[in-house]
């Protein structure tokens, strides 16, 4: 019978500001097939959603026995209320109705969410948070994202912007932010952020370290993070500084919601213990008395390639259970 081969999937979407990807997605979370195109921030939103839906349905096409059940998509500044993306930084666009777009070419649901919320559903129902119902999921990046999980649900908050850790004001009067603010958590951790306090250090220090040998501009987060690995005094310095901020912008996040864990995914989380055990430290020694040793910090189960595309595809699978 060929009703019987019949697989459902989700299409998980995540729009970055240089590539889109997407992928099919299985209930249990396998990516059947995933695709990137150049995203084109540059162009009117209009052409990479009709690009978009062209590869998606020649995917499909490709694969009569898939079913499409909904589309989730992630993206920066998504509002999951109104379905649509809002003045994204590094996206010129200023206002795009996301379900609109889609729904010329697919009529299946449609959800929209920013891309740190689509990776804690990705965590929820895939990755390190499967069977959790209180958790905190924080990407670190260029920037930092957040998202929450309270009694078993994504927080949305009024309008749809709910878990912003990284504008998070950290430092008064501290660091100036691309949000146009002065110290927002992200300007301190993340991996614009570990740079900006390694390149202070190299100016104002004269402490040796290997990193002298780049020019400035070429000091990354992967550069420092190698650095710290090979016992570089500055650098691991400059991890602790960051680590410690961190810690202590997540001692007030607890406060907030009692998460049962912290899960942290993106690029800077490949430091590993680097980021880790520092972090868990200086949460333990910040945190409120009846909190101490009830939070887990964990990385990310999700695998690395896919993440985005699952957490996208989990918006859809996660209203449908
Ligand atoms: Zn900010």
């Amino acid at each position: 019978m060929e009703q019987t081969m019949e697989q459902t999937v989700a299409l998980g979407v995540d729009i970055g500001g240089t590539n889109t990807s997407f992928g099919l997605v299985t209930r249990d979370g396998v990516c059947l097939v995933e695709k990137q195109i150049p995203t084109q921030a540059d162009r009117p939103a209009e052409e990479l959603f009709r690009r978009l839906s062209e590869e998606a349905t020649s995917l499909l096409h490709a694969s009569p026995e898939l079913r499409l059940m909904g589309i989730g998509v992630g993206a920066p500044n998504a509002n999951y209320y109104r379905g649509t993306i809002e003045n994204p930084p590094n996206l010129s666009w200023q206002f795009v109705d996301v379900r609109k777009e889609l729904h010329r070419t697919f009529d299946v649901p449609l959800a929209v969410t920013n891309d740190a919320n689509a990776a804690a559903l990705g965590e929820m129902l895939f990755g390190a948070a499967k069977g959790m119902k209180n958790f905190l999921e924080v990407t670190l990046g260029t920037g930092l994202g957040s998202g929450f999980v309270a009694n078993g649900a994504l927080i949305y908050g009024a309008n749809g912007f709910a878990g912003e850790l990284g504008h998070m004001l950290i430092v008064p009067n501290g660091r100036l932010c691309g949000c146009g603010r002065r110290g927002c958590l992200e300007t301190y951790v993340s991996a614009t952020g570990l740079c900006r306090t390694m390149r202070k250090m190299l100016e104002q220090q004269s402490t040796p370290s290997e990193l002298r040998s780049f020019s400035t501009e070429t000091v990354t987060a992967k550069r420092i993070a190698a650095a710290a690995a090979h016992g570089d005094a500055l650098a691991l310095h400059a991890f602790d500084v960051m680590c410690h901020t961190f810690a202590v912008g997540l001692a007030n996040a607890v406060a907030f919601s009692e998460p049962e864990a912290i899960i942290l995914f993106g690029g800077l989380t490949n430091a590993g213990a680097l980021l880790f055990e520092p972090t868990k430290r200086y949460l333990e020694e910040n945190l409120f008395s009846i909190y101490r040793n009830t939070v887990r910090l964990l990385p990310t189960g999700l695998p690395e390639g896919s993440a985005a595309i699952l957490g996208s595809a989990a918006l859809i699978w996660n209203e449908i259970a």
